[in-house]
This record gives structure tokens, sequence and C-alpha cells, in this order.
């Protein structure tokens, strides 16, 4: 599998290298790189008065940014805060099955949490949601092993609480979606 990873707006790069390594590090026989441009934020994804970005308006939009360099997954990764409708915020969101994901640093930042900065935390957690997200771009839905990284993350506890890989019965999953790539 091929997986180009996207900035969208203004993104920390030695948070993004680091993102890029563990989906190495996690999905065998994958090529990883960082795309060199990044992309602007869409103006008309904000909303007003939620503060937030609607993810599915800029989810939407990254596959056309990369779909002539010939890989297979996309994966933005932006600072700015998302949201989907019915919920107060996301992490992340993908297609599933599909080809685009897109997470967020905003709240994966122990400065959010009035705590200070943690590059190696940060990196850690971007890491889970990450592999987290590539997994719904290959058919995985949400897994009740809360050790599991497609556990879904209602709050940064449950990212800390999983680990970065895939349990048993979805890692089967995955090598069997990895085939088909
Ligand atoms: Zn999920
Ligand atoms: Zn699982």
């Amino acid at each position: 599998m091929r997986i180009v990873v996207l900035r969208v707006g203004c993104v920390d790069l030695e948070v993004v290298r680091g993102i890029q390594v563990g989906l190495c590090e996690v999905f065998s026989d994958t090529i990883c790189e960082v795309f060199e441009q990044m992309m602007v934020v869409p103006r008309d994804a904000y909303n007003v008065a939620r503060g937030q970005f609607l993810s599915s308006s800029i989810l939407s939009r990254i596959w056309e940014c990369v779909e002539s360099r010939g890989v297979d997954r996309v994966l933005g990764v932006t600072d700015v805060d998302l949201y989907v409708p019915r919920l107060n915020f996301v992490f992340g969101e993908a297609e599933c099955p599909g080809r685009a994901a897109i997470i967020s640093l905003c709240r994966l930042r122990s400065e959010f949490y009035g705590d200070s900065l943690d590059r190696g935390l940060l990196v850690e957690r971007s890491v889970k949601e990450a592999v987290h997200e590539v997994g719904h771009t290959l058919g995985l839905v949400h897994c009740h092993d809360p050790l599991c990284v497609m556990f879904f993350s209602n709050s940064i506890d449950d990212t800390d609480c999983k680990r970065s890989v895939f349990c048993e019965k979805c890692d089967r999953l995955v090598i069997e979606c990895l085939k088909r790539v």
C-alpha cells in the first residue's frame, strides 16, 4: 500500500514525520511519504458558531490533491479542530472503505488539556489516530477491545489507553484487506 500524508494548513513537520514512521511500522509492505505541498484549509468548512471545521467537507477534497501521484491512500493531517454534525468534535474521519482519511492534532495536544507541550506524546497519539483512520479506509469498523487501535476514542483517555496496533482479530482483517489494495 502506498500512503501519502498531506498537511492541511500549517502543521509541525516533525510530528508529520513521526506519523509517517508510525504508519510504516504498523502496516506491513507499506510505503508512506509526506506530500511536499500543503493544502490550504478550505474556508467554507469553517463553522463560525462552533469555531470548528466540518471534517467531511475537508475529507471530500483531499484526494484530488494527490490523485495524480499513483498512491492508494491519502491521510490529511491538520491542526484545526474538526467536528461532524452530531458530535462535539472528532479526532479524525475516514471513508470506510475508501481512499481518504483525516486526523486533527488539535485535541491530541497536551496543551489543549492545560499541560505543557509534549511532542513525544503528541506523536504517539497521532500515530494511533492515523492508524485508526487508515484502518477505516481498509473497511475496518470499530472494535470492542479497548486496547485495539480500532477502538473508538470518545476522549483523549481512550486514545492514551489503546495501543497503536490492531488486536489479533482486526490484524487478520487488515492482512486480508491489504492483499486487495
Ligand atoms: Zn473510528
Ligand atoms: Zn480490534
